[in-house]
């Protein structure tokens, strides 16, 4: 499933390395993880999330406010991933989780299908080093690579899913790695979410929000669902709350009068709301 980023033949797992007929290699590190983003494809020394922006996201997500979100993005999955009993006793799904940060929700998918009975090959890429670290050390039972979504190390046709939350997306790429009737799930940020949040750090608050099924650069795929998850939390910690804020973009466009107001909060009260958007490769 797995090819060389450079020349694109197959990568074979040879104990701590992969390697390529044209005998480029790559070590696996320590902790498990490979690296396979080449240095022209960075668009800084250290792209994607740093480590604290990492750190910040895997405490938070480990409080569970966004549980709802995982539990609603694997039911929906397995909905659309529905193979008779005999097909799933020869099938092992092959997913790809592009811009799976520090795998949490990975790693929730990778346990929900196992709860359902339901084999995976899942591999985790983010173009973030300090992600992948934190994800290989927390999880072991995914394969995980620091990668680029813009060039998969992926082989073509190959992917029954392929699932791309709150990311960047490579619609190419990823019809490309797709097998006929392979789906492409995109989750992204609703109208609503964290509307409260947004009120406390900004005197106005922009809507802003994309809808990936009036997206073109997706055209070339059948839209075939677009559902929303949206509930409430009420955060009760100051550093989830300050946790929060760090994996949002808006730490980098908040005036400090605003994140003063944040930052005296005891609680937060908030909408969480994503769309998902289920499409499929024909
Ligand atoms: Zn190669």
């Amino acid at each position: 499933m797995l090819i060389c980023p450079i020349c694109k033949n197959q990568l074979i797992k040879n104990e701590r390395v992969y390697v390529c007929a044209n005998t480029h290699s790559f070590d696996i590190s320590k902790y498990g993880h490979t690296n396979l983003l080449l240095s022209n494809q960075k668009n800084s020394k250290f792209p994607g999330d740093n480590k604290e922006m990492v750190m910040s996201r895997k405490k938070f997500l480990e409080k569970g406010y966004y549980n709802g979100i995982s539990n609603t993005v694997n039911e929906l999955l397995e909905e659309h991933l529905k193979f008779s009993e005999k097909e799933i006793q020869k099938k092992r799904l092959n997913i790809l989780d592009i811009g799976c940060g520090e795998g949490y929700y990975t790693n929730n998918l990778k346990k929900y299908f196992s709860s359902k009975n339901i084999e995976t090959d899942i591999i985790g890429i983010d173009i973030s080093k300090e992600a992948i670290i934190s994800a290989s050390k927390s999880y072991k039972e995914i394969e995980w690579f620091v990668g680029s979504a813009t060039n998969l190390p992926i082989e073509s046709s190959s992917l029954n899913l392929i699932l791309c939350m709150f990311s960047k997306i490579d619609s190419k790429e990823n019809f490309r790695t797709l097998k006929t009737n392979g789906k492409l799930a995109i989750v992204s940020t609703g109208e609503n979410h964290l509307v409260e949040m947004k009120e406390t750090l900004y005197e106005k608050v922009k809507k802003d929000f994309y809808l990936p099924k009036d997206d073109p650069a997706l055209s070339n795929f059948k839209h075939i669902q677009s559902m929303t998850c949206s509930y409430q939390v009420d955060i009760k910690e100051k550093e989830s709350i300050s946790n929060l804020f760090n994996m949002t973009p808006y730490r980098w466009r908040t005036p400090e009068d605003g994140i003063k107001r944040l930052y005296t909060l005891e609680t937060l009260f908030t909408t969480v709301e994503v769309t998902i958007d289920i499409f499929e490769k024909i």
